[in-house]
């Protein structure tokens, strides 16, 4: 079974994101837990986040198929200890505040090494962060996204995803996110039905699609291996059609949040319902 949302707006509450998910015929949704472009956020009160497991089970979501984001700000691999120290409290918070609305997963991106460590040192700062974050949590999996590889951020390599997990003590609570317009601008084609089942492959091998407890759905406004993260709505980008297809009948995305950062949010429940028409009987 595929479960199919998009990123939605938790503005006015988290309960709100389970009100919009719904309202486009999402059997998934990602949101931000608090405003992804500051660093202090104030308490989740026991009002929101009951109100939030309601209209989720009104929705008929469940903590599975909910893949919250963190902000923009936390870097896990930062090269400076002070600043890391804060990204690492950051999104310890984070992580406890999905506890407390009952979620499961915490997507987030590797991070940067602003050009002052190389990409190794970066994934095992990333793999101390998760380590510190799992020791003072429980029951929530840290989820890491793969990315376009602009600037100077990790994880646009499947080796990187693999050396983060290799270092990370708790494999039962790290998983990956993989986003198929960062998979494509990081040079991983997906174009082809032959592109997909090689780049797939090779994420088994080097990774191993255990590990994969979610996707992002986007298409891409950059090129191939441009290494340039800018997303499309499904269809106007490069990408084609055949990824979509892939992955709506590829077994080992059932029954994970597969969900949409596409631009235009006003194509997205048309999007879900082309995608469900891609499913093959
Ligand atoms: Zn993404
Ligand atoms: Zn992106």
């Amino acid at each position: 079974m595929k479960y199919v949302g998009a990123h939605v707006s938790a503005a006015g509450g988290v309960e709100n994101a389970p009100l919009n998910a719904r309202a486009i015929g999402a059997g998934a949704f990602a949101l931000f837990t608090k405003n992804q472009r500051q660093w202090a956020a104030a308490p989740l009160t026991p009002e929101s986040s009951t109100a939030f497991r309601d209209n989720c089970r009104a929705a008929g979501i469940t903590p599975e198929h909910i893949l919250p984001h963190d902000s923009y700000l936390i870097n896990p691999c930062h090269p400076e200890p002070e600043k890391r120290a804060q990204s690492v409290a950051a999104l310890t918070h984070e992580m406890e505040r999905c506890e407390q609305l009952g979620l499961q997963l915490l997507n987030f991106h590797p991070g940067s090494t602003l050009r002052l460590i190389d990409d190794d040192e970066g994934c095992r700062l990333c793999a101390e962060t998760i380590n510190w974050m799992l020791e003072r949590t429980s029951g929530v999996t840290a989820v890491v996204e793969n990315t376009a590889g602009q600037g100077s951020n990790i994880g646009y390599r499947f080796e990187h995803l693999a050396a983060i997990i290799a270092q990370v003590e708790d494999k039962s609570r790290v998983g990956i996110c993989i986003d198929t317009c960062h998979t494509f601008a990081s040079g991983y084609d997906l174009r082809t039905p032959a592109d997909c089942e090689q780049t797939f492959a090779e994420l088994d091998r080097v990774v191993g699609l255990q590990y994969l407890r979610g996707m992002h759905l986007n298409d891409s406004k950059a090129a191939y291996g441009s290494r340039v993260d800018r997303h499309h709505s499904l269809g106007l980008g490069l990408l084609g059609d055949a990824v979509f297809r892939y992955i709506m009948n590829d077994p080992h995305c059932d029954d994970i949040p597969l969900i949409l950062e596409t631009i235009d949010e006003t194509r997205w429940a048309q999007e879900i319902v082309w995608l469900h028409s891609l499913v093959e009987a």
